[in-house]
């Protein structure tokens, strides 16, 4: 996968002209600093820009390898030493900064590949004297959202079905509007009285009748400040629709899913909103933390070590969950690991992505599943935040079958997360 916000904002860097550099790297990136051609110090900006970090390089480990250092038996080990540590200290959840000192180009990207594996974004800074004297910001990651307060109504998968999505606002006490603009575009007025706010958990389109509204919809939402939204799997495989088609290449994303349905609407759409469309899915983050830590929302799931930071492996665990990679089902669906059984964070954490009758808490009651399946018949369903009072609506009908749910409605034996 490897979409989503954590590889482009590990790069983050504005560079207004060769006498200033303005440096934005997020919080907890693991800064790789090549000396370069200058010989900048690595250490000393890495000491600036990462204080809390620990700082590693590859010749103590040469030392503690071999009595001779530059022999190729000591580069190769102290090299393996220094993946290790690394890793070790990622893991743990310590700030790293690697002086690239005596590392080939080849390892230095290797080092970078794997730092996203421990939830953190590497970002390589090829150094210039300009770095060494640069203003540096380290802005909490775009997932960090501690600071926004409630109330709020999170509401799970809704996958094309606008019309239980309006009863629901409705019932939620949201007035919504809707309007045309002048590109032809649906456009939507959502206000609230309370000053509550609607959390999306993703996967607003496939399967269902009218996959273009809830897009239209959770756009303007989130544009006005009423809403904020997640990315879903589905919302994924549209992002990588229409990168595709705007890289030049095909549009070859394959139909599974319901996805035909949505595309074969978004085509009857106006340019103009494709474009816009386009532009907000690849905006949507991987998850947010909440309310001073105490609400997560990620579409299939998250750990605890994982919120609040950013980086593709963190975003892919967000949208398809616990996946084991490689395995299917007699279903041929990928096998989903309960990953709720180990998760004993502090943060209520609610989900989406995994049809269930009813709303699912997890064991430590921390965890709570909302995808009750409405495209499958079942119930679109909102939770009020604090008050962790549910609010479902149910669906006009089934509007596709599930491989877990039959035709006479989901069946409770099947369609737990991981037992599935
Ligand atoms: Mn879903």
């Amino acid at each position: 996968m490897g979409r989503g916000t954590g590889g482009k904002r590990a790069h983050g860097r504005r560079e207004k002209s060769s006498a200033v550099t303005e440096l934005l790297i997020p919080e907890f990136a693991c800064i790789l600093a090549v000396s370069g051609k200058d010989r900048c110090d690595a250490r000393a900006f890495l000491r600036r820009v990462s204080p809390k970090a620990v700082i590693l390089s590859l010749t103590p480990y040469r030392v503690e390898f071999s009595d001779d250092p530059c022999s190729p038996e000591a580069m190769r080990g102290a090299f393996q030493m220094l993946k290790n540590e690394m890793e070790r200290y990622l893991s743990s959840g310590r700030e790293v900064g690697i002086d690239c000192e005596d590392l080939r180009d080849d390892q230095v990207n290797q080092l970078r590949k794997l730092v996203p594996r421990h939830f953190v974004s590497g970002a390589r800074i090829d150094l210039t004297p300009a770095h060494m004297s640069s203003v540096v910001t380290r802005a909490p990651p775009p997932t960090d959202r501690k600071a926004e307060q409630g109330p709020f109504d999170a509401v799970g998968d809704v996958h094309g079905c606008m019309e239980e999505l309006l009863v629901l606002l409705s019932q939620l006490g949201y007035g919504v509007t809707e309007w045309l603009d002048a590109d032809g575009s649906r456009r939507f007025d959502i206000s609230n009285l309370h000053g509550r706010r609607l959390l999306f958990l993703g996967d607003l389109a496939d399967r269902g009748p009218d996959n273009v509204g809830p897009f239209a919809l959770v756009m303007d939402a989130c544009a006005s400040g009423v809403a904020l939204c997640v990315i879903g799997n589905h919302d994924g495989k549209a992002l990588r629709w229409f990168d595709r088609i705007a890289s030049g290449k095909d549009d070859n994303v394959s139909d599974a899913g319901g996805f035909d349905i949505t595309r074969a609407q978004l085509l009857a759409e106006t340019p103009a909103f494709r474009h816009r469309l386009h532009g907000f899915l690849d905006s949507l983050p991987s998850h947010y933390l909440l309310e001073n830590g105490d609400l997560c929302v990620a579409h299939a799931g998250i750990l605890e070590n994982m919120q609040g930071r950013d980086s593709p492996t963190l975003t892919a665990f967000c949208m398809f969950g616990d996946t084991k990679k490689g395995d299917v089902d007699e279903h041929g669906l990928p096998v989903r690991g309960y990953w709720a059984q180990d998760y004993h964070g502090a943060a209520l954490v609610l989900h989406g992505h995994t049809p269930v009758p009813e709303p699912l808490w997890g064991p430590q009651g921390n965890v709570c599943c909302i995808d009750t399946g409405c495209v499958f018949g079942g119930r679109l369903t909102a939770l009020r935040w604090p008050e962790l009072e549910f609010v479902s609506v149910p669906a006009g009908r089934a509007y596709a079958r599930h491989p877990y749910i039959s035709d006479s409605g989901p069946d409770t034996d099947v369609a737990t997360p991981g037992l599935a």
